[in-house]
């Protein structure tokens, strides 16, 4: 099945100029769902990893089958304000203006392995910010993994640091 061909391409969302990929014409069919968890813990059975972290929202529906997949546990990094527990948060910027992210303090262990997930890589800055948590936390960031990476916006030069994978790139 070519998955690439599940994702539809919205034009002018979310605003005008911007070609959005909307990933909810691939979720909706359960087969190209399941196939697109499936070949990326295909990537991850054998490695070593403790926790699976997942980005709101979109992170979350490929993060928590992922993990659930694999037997790890399932981290939310969360927008300001949603978590109720004990947070770290960061601050960063976007083309206009700026975004917060938080985590539970507790949630990440010192040396816990992480398999950070989104949906989708643009420019790089949300998981950027999520990887700086991690790392304040002690955690360790095994790999970061999309469902889709848009190649043209360059995002993997800000996350040179780490092990990048896209199951689709475009
Ligand atoms: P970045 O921080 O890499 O520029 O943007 C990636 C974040 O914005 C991800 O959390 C992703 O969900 C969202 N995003 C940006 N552009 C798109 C898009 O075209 N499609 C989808 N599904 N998400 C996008």
């Amino acid at each position: 099945m070519n998955l690439s061909d599940k994702i539809r391409t919205i034009p002018d969302f979310p605003k005008e100029g911007i070609a959005f990929k909307d990933i909810t014409t691939l979720l909706k069919d359960p087969n190209a769902y399941e196939e697109a968890i499936d070949q990326i813990a295909k990537r991850y059975k054998d490695k070593d990893i403790d926790l699976v972290l997942g980005v709101e929202a979109r992170g979350f529906l490929i993060g928590a089958p992922l993990a659930l997949k694999l037997n790890k546990g399932f981290v939310p990094v969360r927008k300001e304000g949603k978590l109720p527990g004990e947070i770290l948060k960061t601050e960063y910027d976007l083309e206009y203006g700026s975004n917060i992210l938080e985590i539970h303090k507790d949630a990440i262990e010192k040396g816990d392995k992480v398999l950070i997930v989104d949906d989708l890589l643009a420019t790089g800055g949300t998981v950027k910010a999520t990887a700086d948590l991690v790392e304040e936390l002690g955690g360790e960031i095994v790999e970061i993994a999309f469902l889709m990476e848009l190649g043209f916006l360059d995002g993997r030069e800000k996350l040179t640091d780490y092990e990048v994978f896209s199951l689709i790139i475009d």
